[in-house]
C-alpha cells in the first residue's frame, strides 16, 4: 500500500532523514520508535507532504506522491497529532464534519449522520454541541481520531497520540486504536508505550538519527545488538 524509497530530507543543510526505505502492506501496523530528534515526527510528515522530501520517493498504492497530486491523496493518508490539532472554535460535530463536507465527500446531512454513529459507538454523543475546550484530553485525541476516519483513509499515521494525555487517559485511545488495527486499517504509528507496542505492532522500526537501525519484532528488537537501541529499550520498559 505505502512504499517509501531513498527517502532523504535536510533541513538548511542538516541530514535529519539519511535513505528511508519501507514497505507497508494493507493491515500492517508499523510501530517506529527511536531516540528524540531522530526523525519520526520528520518521516511521518514526509508522507502525507505536510514536509518535502529533500529527495526520494513515496509511492501510495503504486502512485508515486508528488506535490501537485498530493490534494488528492491526503484524504487517504489520516494523521492524528500529540496535541489533537481540534479546532477550538468549533464544536466537536463540526470539527467532525468540517473535512468530508468542505472536499465534498459527503452531504452535511450525512457527514452529520456519520458523525453520530461514530460518537456513539465512543461513547461521547453526549459530546456533540459542546467545543473542545471542555473535553479532557482523551476525548479529544478519541474525537480527533474519529474526524480523521470521516475522509475514509486507508492508512493513518499516529505522532505520539497519547504521549501528551494523562496515564489515566491513555488507555481509553490505546483502546480505540485496537479497534481500529481489529477491523483491518493500516496504520504507522510512533509511540513508546511499550505494553501497547507489543499488541498492536505487526512490525517495529527503530530510528536512529535519521537511519532505521533495526526493525522486526519487539522480541528482534531486544535481541539486537545495537547500543542505542540496547540503551532505549532498556529505559522504556
Ligand atoms: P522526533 O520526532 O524523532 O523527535 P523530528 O522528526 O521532530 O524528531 O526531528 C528530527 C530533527 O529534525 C530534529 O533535530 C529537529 O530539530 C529537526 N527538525 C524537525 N523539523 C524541523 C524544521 N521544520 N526545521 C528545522 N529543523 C527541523
Ligand atoms: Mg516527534
Amino acid at each position: 500500500m505505502l512504499k517509501i524509497k531513498n527517502l532523504k530530507k535536510s533541513f538548511n543543510g542538516i541530514k535529519v532523514l539519511k535513505n528511508i526505505n519501507l514497505e507497508v502492506e494493507k493491515g500492517e501496523r508499523i510501530v517506529i520508535i527511536g531516540p528524540s530528534g531522530s526523525g519520526k515526527s520528520t518521516l511521518l510528515r514526509c508522507i502525507n507532504r505536510m514536509t518535502n522530501p529533500t529527495s526520494g520517493f513515496i509511492y501510495f498504492n503504486d502512485i508515486l506522491l508528488t506535490n501537485e497530486n498530493i490534494t488528492e491523496y491526503r484524504q487517504k493518508i489520516g494523521m492524528v497529532f500529540q496535541t489533537f490539532n481540534l479546532f477550538n472554535n468549533l464544536t466537536v460535530l463540526n470539527n467532525i464534519i468540517l473535512a468530508p463536507v468542505k472536499l465534498g465527500l459527503m452531504t452535511e446531512q450525512d457527514a452529520k449522520k456519520k458523525a453520530c454513529e461514530y460518537l456513539k459507538k465512543i461513547n461521547l454523543i453526549d459530546k456533540i454541541n459542546v467545543y473542545p475546550q471542555s473535553l479532557s484530553g482523551g476525548e479529544r485525541q478519541r474525537v480527533a481520531i474519529i474526524r480523521t476516519l470521516m475522509t475514509n483513509p486507508e492508512i493513518i499515521l499516529f505522532d505520539e497520540p497519547t504521549s501528551a494525555l494523562d496515564p489515566e487517559m491513555v488507555k481509553e485511545v490505546q483502546e480505540l486504536m485496537l479497534k481500529l488495527a481489529a477491523d483491518g486499517m493500516t496504520m504507522i504509528i510512533v509511540t513508546h508505550e511499550v505494553s501497547f507496542v507489543k499488541k498492536v505492532a505487526t512490525k517495529i522500526i527503530f530510528l536512529d538519527e535519521g537511519k532505521i537501525v533495526c526493525s522486526g519484532t519487539y522480541q528482534d528488537l531486544i535481541n539486537s545488538d545495537n547500543e542505542t537501541v540496547k540503551l532505549f529499550l532498556s529505559n522504556i520498559k
